[in-house]
C-alpha cells in the first residue's frame, strides 16, 4: 500500500510565509539602522547603553545555559518511576504510615489496655475507645479509628503507654470507598500483623524526648585524719 503524505493546504503555506516575514521585519530594520548610524551615535551608545545591554545579555545567556545544563543532565538520566503496586517500593527506614494495633509477641494478648489516652490526645478526635475492666489488667472493649480524617500526626502513638497503637512502614490502603477507612479493632490488629512496624513506638519516642539525666556526683572523699597536738597522749 502506498504511503500517504500529509498535504499542507496552499493558503496555510502562505500564512506561514507571511508570518515569518512579519517577524523578520523588525530584525532587518534594526540591522539597517545599526549599519547606517553615524560614528557619533555609536560612540554615545558605547559610553551609555551598550555596556549595560551586553551585561544583561550575558547574564541571560548564562542563566539559560545553566537551565539547559540541568535539562540535558535529566534528558539522559534513567527514569525513576516505580510501577507500584506491581513492583513494591522500598520505604525509608524511618517511614511512618498506616496506624495499627499490636499484640504482645510473648503472650499473644492485645497490648491495648483501653486507657483512652490516644482518644483524648487525637486533634481531629477520630479515635473512640471503650474500656473493658479485667482481672489484673484492662482491655479495649471496642476501638475505632476514622482513618479518612486522620492527620498522621503520631500523637496517639507517642502517648500510648503499652506501645499498643503504632505506625507501620506502609501506606498500602488505597480505596474509593470511605467506609473501608473506618477501622475497627480487628482491622487495626490485622494491619499490625500484615505490615512491618515502624521504629517509632511510644516508649522509644518518649525516651528520646526525655530531658538528659543529670551527671552523677563524684563520691565524697573521706575526711583526712587530723594531727594531734604534741604532748597529748594516745
Ligand atoms: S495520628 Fe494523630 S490524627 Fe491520626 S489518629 Fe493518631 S492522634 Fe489522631
Ligand atoms: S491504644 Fe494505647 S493509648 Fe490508646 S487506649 Fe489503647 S493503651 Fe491506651
Amino acid at each position: 500500500m502506498a504511503a500517504t503524505r500529509l498535504q499542507i493546504p496552499a493558503p496555510l503555506q502562505w500564512v506561514t510565509v507571511l508570518t515569518a516575514a512579519c517577524l523578520m521585519l523588525p530584525t532587518f530594520y534594526i540591522v539597517y539602522v545599526a549599519l547606517t548610524a553615524a560614528p557619533t551615535v555609536w560612540s554615545r551608545l558605547w559610553s551609555t547603553r551598550i555596556p549595560e545591554l551586553l551585561w544583561n545579555t550575558l547574564s541571560l545567556a548564562s542563566a539559560v545555559a545553566r537551565a539547559m545544563r540541568i535539562t540535558a543532565i535529566n534528558l539522559f538520566r534513567k527514569p525513576i518511576t516505580v510501577h507500584y503496586p506491581e513492583k513494591p517500593r522500598t520505604y525509608p527506614d524511618r517511614y511512618r504510615g498506616l496506624l495499627a494495633l499490636t499484640y504482645d509477641p510473648a503472650t499473644g494478648a492485645e497490648n491495648c489496655i483501653g486507657c483512652r489516652l490516644c482518644e483524648f490526645i487525637c486533634p481531629p478526635a477520630v479515635i473512640k475507645v471503650e474500656m473493658l475492666k479485667g482481672q489484673g489488667r484492662n482491655y479495649a472493649k471496642s476501638f475505632s479509628l476514622e482513618l479518612y480524617a486522620c492527620e498522621f500526626c503520631e500523637l496517639c502513638v507517642q502517648v500510648c503507654p503499652t506501645d499498643a497503637i503504632v505506625m507501620t512502614r506502609s501506606f498500602d490502603l488505597a480505596t474509593t470507598d470511605r467506609r473501608e477507612l473506618l477501622m475497627d479493632k480487628d482491622r487495626l490488629h490485622a494491619i499490625g500483623l500484615q505490615h512491618q512496624q515502624s521504629w517509632g513506638t511510644g516508649n522509644r519516642l518518649r525516651d528520646m524526648q526525655a530531658p538528659p539525666a543529670p551527671p552523677k556526683k563524684p563520691a565524697e572523699a573521706a575526711p583526712a585524719p587530723t594531727a594531734k597536738p604534741e604532748g597529748e597522749k594516745a
